[in-house]
């Protein structure tokens, strides 16, 4: 274990703001980890888990110790007739992940190309894209729990049902801190089938229900690098709010109003119907897409993904965040999650 004092945490975030961390630990291995997380204890500092730094808002120079996760590592644990088990270290690359899932003949997670970040973060918010979310593959999830530190044994695995997963969450958001992921295995089925359902895809195979693996890879890769920014181009991290769900009234109340409304059902939730809204189509009915702030604004071909162009703050980044919100709830009675983590 390295420690090092006053690192610069731009090349860390896609966003690019420029905070430092007091003390910075690269973990390359379970030991490291451990070794970190005790000595943040025993110096009573806070401590900051990163990965690929693309779902964080940096609002000042963090406190503690920020430790980046690099535990590299895959390998097919295990085929049968039914499955291929993969284990994959926490650091290891989402999308160059996808990729090698791909070339070692194990199709299922083609829609989730091209997300970034690392495969430890992906669980946390239960990543998804293209009518598929990680969730669906998760066998287990290796953590060590930091609340068992002074037990014999602080490492525990999570299965699926134990991971709670929802729509954008799961049990490692309902007690931040507490999980740091440090492998995860994933199930993938066999036969492999297409999800094709997302219409962005269907335009893509108007000729077949039924195209390989990595023709839907390929298209995913094709749509996202249409519609998203590249965060090396320019600061951004995806999705800056979650698509609100409402309950049935409500959906009525607002279609009546808004006849144009984008939303789908969701499905019941004891036995109540709900709706998930648009928000890109939201923000963007308020006027917002291409909306700038300084060097921060609202990206001008997707009104959901908030851009930060060199040289601003997050603090400036949620101000305009919390002025497309207001604007929402005033028009269309509703509130938005914001989907990154902000730290401190
Ligand atoms: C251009 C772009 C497109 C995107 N598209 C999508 C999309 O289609 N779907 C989607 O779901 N997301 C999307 N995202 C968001 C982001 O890619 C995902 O949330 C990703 O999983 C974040 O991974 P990360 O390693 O960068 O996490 P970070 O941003 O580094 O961290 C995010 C949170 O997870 C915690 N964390 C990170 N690693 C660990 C760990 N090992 N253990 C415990 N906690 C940890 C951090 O403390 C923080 O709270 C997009 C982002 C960008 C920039």
């Amino acid at each position: 274990m390295r420690i090092q004092e006053n690192i610069s945490l731009q090349q860390f975030n896609t966003f690019g703001f420029d905070v430092s961390a007091a003390y910075f630990s690269k973990i390359t291995s379970k030991e490291d980890l451990l070794a970190s997380v005790l000595w943040a204890r025993t110096h009573h500092l806070p401590l900051h888990i990163i990965g690929g730094g693309s779902n964080l808002v940096l609002t000042e120079n963090l406190p503690g110790l920020t430790c980046l996760m690099s535990i590299e590592g895959k390998e097919v644990r295990q085929r049968d007739a039914t499955s291929t088990l993969i284990r994959v270290g926490a650091g290891e690359d989402w999308h160059d992940f996808v990729t090698w899932t791909l070339e070692n003949d194990s199709p299922g997670l083609e829609n989730l190309a091209l997300i970034p970040g690392t495969c430890g973060a992906a669980p946390i918010q239960n990543i998804g894209a293209y009518g598929t979310e990680i969730s669906e593959f998760i066998d287990q999830v290796e953590v060590l729990d930091t609340t068992l530190l002074e037990s014999d044994n602080p490492w525990i695995y999570l299965s699926q049902p134990q991971c709670e997963f929802n729509y954008r969450h799961s049990i490692f958001k309902s007690y931040p801190g507490r999980f740091i992921v440090t492998g995860v295995t994933l199930r993938l089925p066999i036969p492999w089938s297409p999800h094709l359902e997302y219409a962005d895809l269907k335009k893509e195979f108007t000729n077949t229900s039924k195209p390989p693996p990595i023709e839907i890879f390929q298209a995913v890769c094709r749509v996202r690098q249409s519609k998203l920014p590249d965060p090396k181009v320019l600061g951004n991290a995806g999705s800056f709010f979650q698509n609100p769900i409402v309950s049935e009234p409500k959906h009525s109340e607002l279609k009546e109003k808004f006849p144009h409304l984008i939303s789908y059902p969701t499905p019941a939730i004891e036995g109540q119907t709900y709706f998930k809204l648009a928000a890109g189509w939201l923000i963007d009915q308020c006027g917002f897409k291409g909306y700038k702030m300084g060097s921060v604004g609202v990206y001008d071909k997707q009104a959901l993904v908030l851009i930060h162009s060199g040289g601003g703050t997050g603090k400036e980044l949620l101000a305009l965040a919390e002025m497309i919100n207001k604007k929402i709830h005033a028009v269309y009675g509703v509130d938005l999650i914001q989907e990154p983590v902000c730290l401190p």
